[in-house]
């Protein structure tokens, strides 16, 4: 650590690396000491589908047991990662519907400027050994990240999975740690931003308001939904909304609420 803080020293520190269903304890362990090796301390985990304190996941995290030890255990995806402002899940194979996709390099290098605001945050969420990250879990993502592997043989060992994006996580903050400092390139958007990133939480609640209104408006058909709510999701999360965005959105959704209901024959009036 240099005596001079920078705008990007807590960049490490603002990494999680979230493990869905994980049934192996060893890749528990295997992924501690990975993250341990690159300078990662958040490790969360979503329904394990294993004891994370096997004898053998402390065995595979070597020098790491603590954080297995330290690993916070959430029965959903949504709580591991509420406060996060960016969540990249990282997928084996493409998915029926396209998705903003980044490489390891890419999504690493761009970290030093999106994790410049405060409050800033990132998960990495890697999916199950037998069956990876399922859509639903993936429509939650801002972005997918593939490690280019040979296309006959994609899957790697979970563990190996979070070894090379932690790697490029530590090489992106490396190379910027090194680097002059320079105010604009610590910024997103390259310009000192008015106001902090939406969280994950704050997307979720947004999600669930816009299903709701477009419900009341007879847009959207809960059951015919195609594939509305997730092409919203894709539009929304790809425009990476601040906080202030946010509120005018729930804003606009409030105000039609309200003049829905405002306009709607009340069940008095029918009976009139
Ligand atoms: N059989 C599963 C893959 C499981 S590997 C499937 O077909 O989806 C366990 C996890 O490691 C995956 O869910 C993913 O998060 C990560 N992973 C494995 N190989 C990867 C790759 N080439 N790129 C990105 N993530 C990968």
């Amino acid at each position: 650590m240099s005596d001079t803080p920078r705008p990007d020293s807590a960049m490490l520190d603002r990494i999680r690396i979230v493990l869905i269903g994980t049934s192996h304890p060893g890749n528990i362990g295997g992924a501690a000491r990975a993250m341990r090796n690159m300078g990662l301390d958040d490790l969360a985990l979503v329904a394990p589908r294993c004891d994370p304190k096997d004898r053998e996941a402390y065995s595979r995290a070597s020098g790491a047991n603590a954080l297995v030890d330290a690993a916070r255990v959430h029965d959903q995806l949504e709580a591991a990662v509420a406060d996060c402002t960016l969540v990249v899940g990282a997928s084996a194979r493409s998915r029926h519907l396209p998705w903003p996709m980044v490489s390891p390099r890419a999504l690493a290098e761009n970290l030093p400027q999106a994790l410049a605001p405060d409050g800033a945050r990132l998960a990495l969420v890697f999916g199950r050994e037998d069956t990876g990250l399922t859509n639903a879990e993936l429509q939650r993502c801002h972005q997918h990240v593939h490690i280019p592997t040979n296309p006959d043989f994609s899957s790697l060992n979970l563990a190996a999975a979070v070894q090379v994006l932690a790697y490029e996580c530590r090489q992106a903050w490396l190379t910027a740690s090194d680097s002059a400092a320079d105010d604009d390139a610590a910024q997103p958007f390259g310009v000192a931003w008015d106001n902090p990133p939406a969280s994950h939480a704050d997307m979720e609640r947004f999600f669930a308001h816009l299903e709701r209104t477009l419900t009341t408006l007879a847009f959207h058909d809960p059951d015919n939904p195609r594939q509305l709510m997730a092409r919203l999701r894709r539009l929304f999360l790809r425009a990476h909304l601040d906080s202030m965005e946010m509120n005018i959105l729930r804003g606009i959704l409030g105000t039609m609420d309200k003049r829905l209901r405002d306009t709607a024959p009340s069940p008095r009036r029918d009976g009139e």
